[in-house]
């Protein structure tokens, strides 16, 4: 008697190319762009303030960095080569053609910083890249996006299978790059790391 794993949750994980001179080259640009940014960004910094505490995001302020600065362009053009990746293993049928990134932000958690549950709205593939991941900072938690549908299911063991937990956290490395279906809830946990965890979202919507 065999049971069988249906409607598969994907969540896309790797390093963002094998070139690790050319990785090292790309994160040092964009920590010195993310960097500069910021320091310039006041209206990010205001809103970051109320709505980002311990940390800065410049989603609402300069979301659109990779028509801006060609070191976040050339990401984008690597990001697109995983999104293909990504939308061949998910059986779409699309290709990367028919999506283009509409938004490209920068996030930097300082020390209890935490970036609570939510979706990507407007979108189709959302990610991240992770320029700098210090130690103890944060995980990034995904829900099972059946949670409003359990009703009286039972709880599950702590120890459950990997495919039966309700949440799934990932601890990213710096130079990795993570996809995701942006309808998929997720948050990113209280940040212990005395160091900034710098990291570019994006998102792709119908072209
Ligand atoms: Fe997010």
């Amino acid at each position: 008697m065999k049971s069988n794993l249906l409607f598969a949750t994907q969540i896309y994980h790797t390093k963002l190319m094998t070139s690790h001179a050319e990785l090292k080259s790309l994160i040092k640009d964009l920590k010195i762009e993310a960097s500069q940014i910021q320091k310039m960004d006041q209206t990010g910094a205001d809103w970051s303030k109320y709505n980002y505490m311990n940390g800065y995001t410049s989603y609402s302020s300069q979301d659109k960095l990779h028509q801006m600065s060609s070191t976040f362009s050339d990401l984008e053009s690597l990001i697109s080569k995983h999104v293909s990746k990504y939308l061949k293993n998910l059986d779409y049928d699309v290709t990367v053609k028919d999506l283009k990134m509409t938004d490209c932000w920068i996030n930097s958690m300082n020390e209890n910083a935490i970036h609570t549950a939510h979706i990507h709205p407007k979108s189709v593939i959302s990610g991240t890249f992770y320029v700098s991941v210090p130690k103890n900072a944060s995980q990034i938690q995904f829900q099972d996006p059946r949670l409003t549908q359990f009703m009286n299911a039972p709880s599950i063991h702590l120890d459950a299978r990997f495919h039966n937990q309700r949440f799934i956290s990932v601890l990213p490395n710096s130079g990795d790059v993570i996809l995701f279906e942006s309808w998929l809830r997720h948050e990113v946990s209280l940040n212990k790391s005395k160091e900034p965890r710098i990291s570019v979202s994006f998102n792709y919507d119908w072209k």
